[in-house]
């Protein structure tokens, strides 16, 4: 039986990134995860300027291509575009980002251990689990093993989230006219019931996608083709299409019980509006990590909603508009101050909208009595 302090399930961001802490402040940590690496995750590969603030090392190396300018439509027509004069967001591979990760965390001393699923987890006082072949005995877990993973319902957390679903796919540049989609992020609301589809530019091609309730998975298909027809490429063209839930928790739902932790996607933080979760991914792993290095577990949940509560209230709140008005949100976009003041979102230079300059405060004000007047999402 082997010993160690923490047994970190799952290898995407917010596991490598609990696992670079934890072993930066000490720990001895196991990081496992049932893949090989480098693997894949469908995901949009968007890194905002407040994921790059918050992660847990240099990741600049795996960047493939900046975005600076926005294209942001209703229904396929009216649109607003932007540009600016600093990079809005970066863009990289899952495989390359979660790799890249995964290496810094075993260079921080954590022992990572790929191809290596974890099963019959015993949560009760001690983790007990077996890893790979191997019986593995620990004094906490961290559940990073994403959207459907297994740490939450083995402690009996993890009610409390709603999921959405997104589908993608990737064309190479040849399919697209590349000097309206380089350095750009085209987002197509109103299209998407709970979603958006959207065009984002990588190294040495195109990611097209579209995400939205959970209801609308057997539609995705459709809604994607329709997406690649409306941006002049052949659905036909469209490679690696593959589809992943998008776990959306409510304000309050438990993350923590006893000596188990939740982060990332098993915690369900996918921001409800954007569909981003390697920010929440980076900031869950940390906090993790500093509760059980001051071997003070309980005060997970508190930091967590302290960091995130806010801004996925702000969320929950546009998430409504734009779904039911999304043309009125296109006005609000035009308004002074407010595709300023979404940039600062982004960046991570704003908390919350309620915080923007007194220019875009009326336009946000409108929207947030939309929200109210569409109802809970
Ligand atoms: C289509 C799509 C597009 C997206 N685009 C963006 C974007 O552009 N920007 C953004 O910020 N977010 C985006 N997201 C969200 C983002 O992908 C997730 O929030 C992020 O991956 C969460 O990271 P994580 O570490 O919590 O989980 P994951 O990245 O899902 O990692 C979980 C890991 O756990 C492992 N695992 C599972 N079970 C076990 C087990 N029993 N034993 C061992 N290992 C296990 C898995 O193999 C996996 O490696 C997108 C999501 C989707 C679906």
């Amino acid at each position: 039986m082997e010993r160690i302090d923490v047994l970190v399930v799952g290898a995407g961001p917010a596991g490598s990134a609990a696992a670079i802490h934890l072993a930066r402040g000490g720990a001895r940590v196991l990081l496992a995860d049932k893949a090989r690496f480098p693997r894949d995750k469908p995901c949009g590969g968007g890194l905002t300027g407040r994921a790059l603030r918050h992660a847990p090392c240099d990741v600049s190396a795996v960047v493939e291509h900046t975005v600076d300018g926005f294209v942001f439509r209703a229904g396929y027509r009216t649109r607003v575009a932007r540009r600016s004069a600093g990079p809005r967001s970066e863009r990289t591979q899952r495989r390359r980002l979660d790799a890249h990760l995964a290496e810094r965390a075993a260079e921080a001393g954590a022992d990572f251990r790929p191809a290596s699923a974890v099963s019959e987890l015993d949560a009760n006082g001690r983790v007990g689990a077996r890893v790979g072949g191997d019986r593995v005995r620990a004094s906490y877990v961290i559940g990073a093993d994403g959207a459907n993973g297994i740490v939450a319902r083995a402690a009996g957390i993890g009610e409390g989230i709603v999921c959405g679903v997104a589908l993608e796919g990737n064309v190479p540049w040849s399919e697209l006219d590349r000097a309206s989609y380089a350095g750009t992020a085209w987002v197509e609301a109103g299209v998407v019931p709970g979603g958006y589809g959207w065009v984002f530019p990588k190294g040495d091609h195109a990611n097209l996608g579209v995400g939205g309730w959970l209801a609308e998975g057997p539609r995705l298909r459709g809604h994607l083709d329709r997406l690649a027809r409306e941006h002049g490429v052949d659905p036909a063209t469209l490679g690696d299409v593959r589809g992943h839930r998008l776990p959306m928790r409510r304000l309050g739902a438990p993350a923590a019980h006893g000596r188990v932790l939740l982060v990332g996607d098993a915690a369900g933080l996918v921001d409800p509006l954007s569909g981003d979760g390697i920010y929440e991914a980076f900031v869950s792993g940390r906090l993790a990590a500093e509760a059980i290095l001051d071997d003070r577990p309980e005060t997970y949940e508190a930091a967590l909603a302290a960091a995130l509560d806010r801004h996925a209230h702000a969320s929950w709140t546009a998430k409504r508009a734009l779904e039911r008005f999304p043309r009125a949100c296109l006005w609000a976009l035009r308004a002074p101050g407010v595709f300023d003041a979404v940039a600062e979102l982004l960046r991570g230079d704003l908390a919350h909208p309620r915080d923007a300059r007194r220019l875009a405060q009326p336009p946000l004000r409108a929207l947030s009595r939309l929200a109210r007047l569409a109802g809970p999402a």
